[in-house]
């Protein structure tokens, strides 16, 4: 067992609950395999006492004022700064991605913690004129309830972090579940809030199966809102069993995000922006660039730049600061890319490097780049979630946006040109709850994070993130 790894537990009304006979399973490092730690999971009893605690915090945490509430989110994220070499050996552990990409991950997460508990303060209502003579006719916005949260093994601190500030600022508790793959993650967080003084049941952490977790939390009349973040058709399968009580949800599912290169865009800056983004965390970012749609004049120099820099890229231990790509999550990812890519190449697509596992141990695979790859192959039509870049080429930009908007997913959508107008063109016609323009940054917690069609509705971030753990009131004085 690995000395940095923390113990894992069920964190239940401020208690740290494992053994007395609760199956476990094992945690992997997905470079060499070996057992991390073993998680215990959830029994009913034990999602029973999380609901109930947080019912019972929610009444307390909803009367503190929003500065206190402010000042403990603050503080929570000021403690996990001071830790973060700890959650990025955590991350890199879990997840294997390059120590300096998890250090990445955690900037991001404490800039959007800190944006949350900034915004505690700025919640406001509205009055409006009353019609009685003496009236008062006031419109508040009051704390949702008691949340259940999915967090996925991709971004997990991140993607955790974010979402307990936002409910927490509203005036939320929050029951969260963090993928099996990566559960300590999140105890570390919530070890943070409470020592920074977060009352119990405020935050709770239960870890285990995820069907049957899922199930309890969101059947219960307690859980009003809920908040999931993971594969489109689990989202689908939620957000099914959340309509039965009418608990509004956020969803932020899959996507397959289209970057279109013009002809006059700067290739020399498309290539240094979008080699890195596109094996960033070997490729398992939801907006990770996917489909490349290379315009005819650029096509060729831009298939072999970019295959020349994919096949430089050094894959290997996370933890081994010369290395930039670290392995694959998980078995899941492995068996995907293995059979995404035999089948792009049964349908005529050829690949100009990677392909290939590494080795045989861990899950570390070859940065990869696919052409001449048909629309009806699986990996142009399924989310690849690994190290692959599919590049296609283009005359007419108006074929370019039709395939760009092809697919029944709009999490975040790329182009690269350097005109003006097009520029104006491709922001409006991309179908996408994201587009970059020349950029591929959404990293600003200040701003929306969410997606249209498939890919989920309602945002986490922004004012709109804060919103989504909200209800409206309006009070009428006669
Ligand atoms: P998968 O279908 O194996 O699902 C595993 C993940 O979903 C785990 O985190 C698990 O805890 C959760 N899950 C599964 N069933 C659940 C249930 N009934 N209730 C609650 N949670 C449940 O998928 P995978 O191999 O882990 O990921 C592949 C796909 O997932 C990708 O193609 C991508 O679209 C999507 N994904 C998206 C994000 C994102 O940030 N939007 C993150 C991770 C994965």
């Amino acid at each position: 067992m690995t000395s940095v790894y923390s113990e894992l537990y069920q964190w239940i009304d401020g208690q740290k609950l494992s053994g007395n006979g609760r199956e476990t399973s094992a945690v992997i490092n997905p470079f060499n395999g070996a057992v991390l730690g073993q998680m215990p999971h959830a029994t009913a009893a034990d999602l029973q006492a999380a609901l109930e605690s947080s019912e019972r915090a929610f009444k307390v945490w909803r009367k503190v004022p929003a500065w206190d509430r402010s000042a403990i989110i603050l503080k929570a994220t000021a403690l996990i700064r001071e830790r973060i070499n700890l959650f990025a050996e955590t991350l890199t552990l879990e997840v294997g991605k390059p120590l300096a990409e998890a250090q990445m991950e955690m900037g991001l997460t404490i800039d959007s913690m800190i944006w949350a508990g900034e915004e505690a303060k700025r919640i406001y209502g509205r009055t409006v004129e009353a019609r009685a003579p003496n009236g008062r006719a006031i419109i508040s916005r009051e704390p949702v309830g008691p949340v259940a949260a999915f967090a996925p093994w991709n971004v997990p601190a991140l993607l955790t972090g974010r979402k307990i500030a936002a409910a927490l600022a509203a005036g939320c508790s929050m029951i969260i579940k963090p993928s099996e793959e990566t559960p300590a993650t999140a105890l570390l967080i919530a070890q943070a809030f409470a020592d920074a003084g977060l009352p119990a049941g405020v935050l709770n952490v239960v870890l285990g199966d995820p069907a049957f977790i899922s199930h309890t939390l969101i059947s219960s009349p307690i859980i009003k809102k809920v908040s999931f973040t993971g594969p489109t058709p689990v989202g689908k399968q939620l957000a099914a069993l959340a309509a039965q009580q009418v608990t509004p949800v956020t969803m932020e599912l899959g996507g397959h995000a289209p970057v279109i290169v013009c002809d006059d865009a700067d290739i020399d800056t498309v290539l240094a922006y979008s080699v890195p983004n596109k094996y960033f965390n070997a490729g398992a970012s939801c907006i990770a660039p996917t489909r490349f749609y290379v315009q005819d004049a650029v096509y060729d120099d831009f298939v072999a730049r970019f295959t020349k820099a994919a096949s430089e890229i050094t894959v290997g231990d996370g933890m081994d600061s010369s290395v930039s790509m670290g392995p694959l999550a998980n078995e899941r990812r492995l068996t995907a890319m293995e059979t995404l890519i035999a089948d792009a190449v049964a349908h005529g697509g050829k690949i100009t490097t990677g392909g290939k596992r590494i080795g045989d141990q861990g899950f570390l695979f070859e940065p990869t780049v696919l052409v001449d790859v048909p629309e009806d192959a699986r990996i142009m039509n399924d989310e690849p979630f690994g190290p692959v870049a599919i590049i296609s080429r283009f005359s007419t930009l108006e074929d370019a946006i039709e395939k760009a908007n092809r697919l029944p997913f709009g999490l975040a959508a790329y182009a690269f040109t350097g005109s003006a107008s097009r520029s104006a063109l491709l922001a409006d016609s991309l179908e996408s709850g994201m587009v970059g323009i020349n950029t591929y940054s959404f990293g600003m917690p200040e701003a929306p994070f969410g997606g249209v069609k498939q890919s989920g509705y309602g945002s986490e971030n922004g004012v709109e993130g804060i919103d989504a753990y909200l209800v409206t009131k309006f009070a009428n004085y006669g």
